[in-house]
């Protein structure tokens, strides 16, 4: 497979044209960003890990029946990918309470959510990525109704396989983020990555955060909390 001109270049990785037109190039850099780019540092190490990190689950995913874009990872920091168009929607799920929905409902970080809770935001850096409702969604013409129960369902089943699979590692799922977008011939397919980026992870028994709120709170360093979980999934044998 050939890597061909740019085709975006994001705050997290650079996204490549190939030599076949349905399969793109994935590059993951060294930048953190925060704060809708507020915060931005280069993290020396952080490409590699969250490539293969995304890599792995991606893979895991697929041997449990979800499908993605995900075809193979090329080196360190590359993977080879189908070319989607994004739903500009960042579907997130949560199992308890943290981050923006620990603020704006005033629930304690941390507590339980009796039930999965499902949430889409407007990927639109220039609105700061709103928090929309399904109603919001069709009148933007976004997705049909149809396609906005596809996403919440394929949510769920995601939410379900990397639930046990983190348990596996000792790492509770707090929330995490996806995106999804759509092949040449329309199928809906999960896209981008699941990484410590778009994850909230827990250890299970210190409860330390091994995510990026390490980065976003200044808690410490990202890359040894990144390398951790990446051992603990190559412990798995995954
Ligand atoms: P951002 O755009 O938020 O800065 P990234 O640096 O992670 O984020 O850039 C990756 C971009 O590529 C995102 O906009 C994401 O929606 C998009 N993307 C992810 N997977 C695919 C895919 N398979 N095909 C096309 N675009 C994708
Ligand atoms: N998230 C993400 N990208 C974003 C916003 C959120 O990957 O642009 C992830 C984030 O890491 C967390 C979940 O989505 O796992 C929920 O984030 P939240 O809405 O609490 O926002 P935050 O507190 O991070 O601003």
């Amino acid at each position: 497979m050939e890597k061909k001109n740019l085709l975006y270049e994001g705050k997290a990785k650079k996204m490549f044209h190939t030599s076949d037109e349905n399969l793109i190039w994935i590059e993951y850099l060294d930048q953190a960003t925060a704060l809708n780019g507020g915060m931005k540092d280069q993290i020396s190490g952080k490409g590699t890990l969250n490539n293969q990190i995304t890599s792995k689950i991606f893979h895991y995913l697929s041997e449990q029946g979800i499908m993605s874009h995900f075809i193979r990872q090329l080196g360190k920091t590359e993977q080879l990918v189908k070319k989607l168009d994004i739903i500009p929607l960042e579907v997130v799920v949560r199992n308890s309470a943290a981050g923006s929905f620990s603020k704006r409902l005033g629930i304690v970080e941390g507590q339980k959510l009796p039930e999965p809770i499902v949430e889409f935001y407007y990927k639109k850096d220039q609105l700061n990525d709103p928090f929309i409702n399904e109603e919001h969604i069709l009148f933007l013409n976004i997705a049909n109704e149809k396609e906005i129960n596809e996403l919440k369902e394929q949510a769920r089943k995601i939410n379900q396989v990397l639930i046990d699979l983190f348990q596996k590692i000792n790492l509770q799922l707090i929330d995490f983020k996806l995106e999804f977008g759509k092949t040449e011939n329309g199928d809906l397919l999960l896209g981008d990555e699941i990484s410590p980026d778009t994850c909230r992870l827990w250890d299970l028994k210190t409860r330390a955060h091994m995510d990026k709120d390490v980065y976003r709170r200044k808690i410490g360093e990202i890359v040894p909390v990144y390398q951790e979980v990446l051992t603990r999934l190559n412990q798995l044998g995954l």
